[in-house]
């Protein structure tokens, strides 16, 4: 038996999309950019994906800039909102602990720029209020940013109230929603956000493309100059096979969503349920404001690196935290966040369910079997 249980880290793309993209490599490969008429049927299906993907997003087209992923779009939006602060003297940044590091990392480059980032901390389960933020924003703070649903522990933070806070204080609000775009329903508007980052490969479209929602009257700030594609905002030629992905793994998991979210909740708290009862072990995150796929866990005495190469042998494939952050032996920054203590905190493991993989009772206490002896054989390892 060889199973991915991996989704949060990067999604197999579906067959249907495969066969749908196919012919942008093989037949409508054209430059939209160009004038004969290859390049016109390119341009016309990258006018449509824009509508189709805005649709999706509740968004209108041209507030959709295609990227080259999450922290591009990341990287935009923070770098917008610090090019107006710059202009109108606004040197504040609200943001909390549990961001990925595709915020972080920007935020503090900003801050050797002269900004003030405030992050605010978390309750336990990784959650934030919008009473904190509207506590916390200042006349002279040029934004707010919090990530729709954090990907390690799978807590979804209360955007809506959050971007109504925004929205009465005039303060520009972004949000990460790259864990939860094609896994929870997303509007822009009813969220109340001016910026929105996105990454197709998180639901189903290939890797290395994503967008950015930028409300109209936003303009965002040029971080790629060239041949002035994405209205002078973003240039270089259009990923197009990359963006038709994008748009069908998302039409596709929204088409999908209503029916196998139950499926996946009811999955993902048998998994929570079953590993619970190994004895010294800890659920990370909020139980009920969860992404549907997300199973977070962390066992005491044990690395959770030592258990993903251990498992790995016996193709499960899961993560020992956030695998963009993995490889370093430092624990998660999000763990650490949530008040989690160092120790248990190595022994953090994240399985990321999604339609791919529904399973019945029978395979889901298998996989829970075999997490158990593992965890023992480390157990007996290591103490
Ligand atoms: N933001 C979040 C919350 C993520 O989980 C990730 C990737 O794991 C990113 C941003 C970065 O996205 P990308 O891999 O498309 O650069």
């Amino acid at each position: 038996m060889e199973i991915y249980l991996d989704n949060a880290a990067t999604m197999r793309m579906s067959d249907t999309t495969v066969k749908a993209i196919l012919p942008f490599l093989t037949e409508k490969y054209g430059n939209p950019s160009s004038l004969h008429a290859m390049g016109r049927i390119a341009y016309e299906y990258l006018f449509n994906f824009r509508r189709q993907l805005a649709e999706c997003l509740g968004a209108y087209d041209d507030e959709i800039y295609f990227t080259s992923g999450g922290t591009e779009s990341n990287n935009q939006a923070l770098l917008t909102a610090a090019s107006f602060g710059t202009s109108s003297g606004k040197t504040h940044i609200i943001s909390q602990k549990t961001e990925h590091h595709a915020i972080l990392n920007v935020l503090k480059r900003l801050e050797k720029q002269g900004f003030e980032i405030e992050l605010l901390d978390t309750d336990s389960e990784g959650n934030i209020t919008a009473e904190q933020v509207n506590n916390a924003i200042r006349k002279d703070t040029a934004l707010v940013t919090i990530m729709t649903a954090n990907n390690e522990i799978g807590t979804i933070m209360p955007i809506e109230e959050i971007g109504k806070v925004c929205r009465e204080k005039g303060v520009l609000f972004h949000t990460d929603a790259v864990q939860a775009v094609g896994h929870i329903p997303i509007n822009v508007k009813k969220m109340g956000c001016d910026m929105l980052s996105l990454s197709a490969h998180k639901f189903g479209g290939m890797k290395s493309v994503g967008a950015l929602y930028v409300r109209r009257g936003i303009l965002p700030s040029v971080l790629i100059e060239g041949g002035g594609q994405e209205r002078g905002r973003r240039s270089g030629t259009e990923n197009l096979v990359g963006i038709a992905s994008m748009v069908y793994a998302l039409a596709e998991s929204t088409a999908k969503m209503d029916k196998y979210t139950p499926k996946l909740i009811s999955m993902r708290d048998r998994f929570i349920k079953g590993l619970l009862k190994i004895p010294d072990t800890k659920i990370n995150g909020s139980l009920n404001k969860r992404l549907p796929g997300n199973v977070s866990v962390c066992f005491g005495g044990i690395m959770g690196e030592s258990l993903s190469i251990m498992l790995s042998g016996m193709g499960i494939y899961v993560s020992a935290g956030s695998a963009c952050a993995s490889g370093s032996l430092s624990p998660s920054h999000v763990l650490t966040a949530i008040g989690v203590p160092e120790e248990l905190a190595y022994g953090a493991l994240r399985i990321s369910l999604s339609e791919d993989n529904i399973l019945n009772d029978k395979e889901i206490e298998y996989l829970i079997f075999t997490i158990r002896n593992c965890v023992e054989k480390l157990r007996k390892l290591q103490g």
